[in-house]
């Protein structure tokens, strides 16, 4: 192929109404007079995923995985032919293909599929003809030709496995901020926009709550070492490149941002007798009902008797509580608690690693506000504490302010 190949996604919000639509489509038409051979992948329109989810919520009690993976691919399959169409009113040649068309293969696991491969054949006949290929996101194809989807936000995921399918030149993501920044700008008004961040960096606060990229997405990214540039549909402007930490010269090894979530709840199984398989047991049954647990915490035990204590979002708490009272039942647990209005906080950046100095900064920091911590996590590059979520707000402004972000 003679043109170097860009992929850019659009996200649902940057395609809300018939004219963003229009405005996504001139974007695309101009990159394609600058050389490029395009493809673009798109998530449906707006909220449409929710309203489907509403829709099925409404009809079904427990909607089937493979009839509601089938039922959200549509939000993408009326995106993508209604970009093509506005592709084809300015004047450029384009076709659009559903995830199966567009050559995705995923496995098996409905509503969380991965990718497990990329037949580009077709699109890259498509490209060689001269058209702007546009792919509906978020969708693949499992065994048995059924239809599977990659997990809400997915459709990132989908760009960065065409562009590494495609050996494209850029990945471009169109979102509605202008980048990622340092905390959530509508918390924190000084929040600073990253001219680059790592990919380990970027995975970390993607997990700890800042949701502008689909997790999977950045893994895969990593993997293949294919920089992403993230930036607004809005506006002109430079974005985030995601790249790897080598690619980042100034500021190497400082705290990148700080990323929050609201809506955790706790649960503790209190009095386990300290055993090999207590944990196995409590978190087995919670894994197969597909609830995540989050911060674990095992007090050190005294007298054989310990307590454990995990996180999960708020959606899950009253499943978990139920699951584990009829563990503790089996395990001889005297008690399980829940507590529920709970916020996540996390530090993140290169810088962490190997400088004890953060932990204790960001405890103290805490402190000197008042603020207690419920528990604490951390990994190499991200120290994570769990608040109370009514003072979410002033944990994050206070952290920013003490790490000069
Ligand atoms: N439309 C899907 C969702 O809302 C996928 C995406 O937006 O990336 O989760
Ligand atoms: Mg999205």
């Amino acid at each position: 192929m003679t043109r170097p190949v860009l992929v850019q996604k659009f996200g649902g919000s940057s395609l809300g109404t018939p004219s963003r639509v229009k405005r996504a489509a001139q974007r695309i038409a101009a990159s394609q007079d600058q050389g490029f051979s395009v493809v673009v992948v798109v998530s449906a329109m707006g909220d449409a995923t929710d309203r489907l989810l509403s829709l099925a919520s409404r009809v079904s009690k427990e909607p089937a995985a493979r009839e509601l993976d089938l039922l959200l691919s549509t939000g993408e399959g009326v995106s993508a032919p209604l970009m093509a169409m506005a592709l084809h009113d300015l004047g450029v040649s384009a076709v659009s293909l559903l995830g199966f068309q567009a050559g995705i293969r995923t496995d098996r696991r409905h509503a969380r599929a991965r990718i497990v491969g990329v037949t580009p054949e077709r699109i890259e006949r498509e490209l060689e003809s001269g058209r702007v290929v546009v792919v509906a996101g978020f969708q693949g194809i499992g065994e048995e030709m059924e239809v599977t989807t990659l997990g809400r936000g997915g459709s990132d995921t989908s760009a960065v496995a065409l562009a590494v399918g495609l050996k494209a030149q850029a990945c471009e993501i169109f979102t509605d901020v202008r980048g990622i920044y340092t905390a959530d700008p509508r918390l924190v008004a000084s929040a600073r926009m990253l001219p680059r961040i790592a990919y380990s960096e970027m995975l970390e606060l993607a997990s700890a709550g800042a949701r502008v990229m689909h997790p999977r997405s950045i893994e895969i990214a990593e993997a293949y070492g294919l920089e992403l540039h993230v930036r607004s549909s809005f506006h002109r402007g430079p974005g985030t490149v995601i790249c790897s930490e080598e690619g980042i010269m100034e500021d190497r090894n400082r705290v990148r941002g700080i990323a929050h979530e609201e809506h955790v709840a706790r649960l503790s199984v209190v009095g386990v007798p300290d055993r090999p398989g207590i944990a196995a047991a409590i978190f087995e049954p919670l894994a197969e009902a597909d609830i995540a647990a989050d911060v674990i915490v095992q007090t050190a035990s005294h007298e054989g008797i310990t307590d454990m204590s995990f996180t999960v979002s708020s959606a899950d708490g009253k499943r978990a509580r139920e699951i584990l009272e009829s563990v503790a039942h089996s395990i001889g647990a005297r008690t399980v608690l829940a507590q529920n209005g709970l916020a996540k906080v996390s530090v993140v950046g290169s810088g962490i690693r190997g400088q004890p100095g953060v932990a204790a900064r960001i405890f103290q920091t805490l402190a000197s506000n008042g603020i207690n911590i419920e528990m604490i996590s951390t990994s190499e590059i991200r120290i994570t504490c769990i608040i109370t979520a009514d003072r979410v707000k002033d944990a994050v402004q206070a952290l920013h302010t003490a790490f000069q972000l």
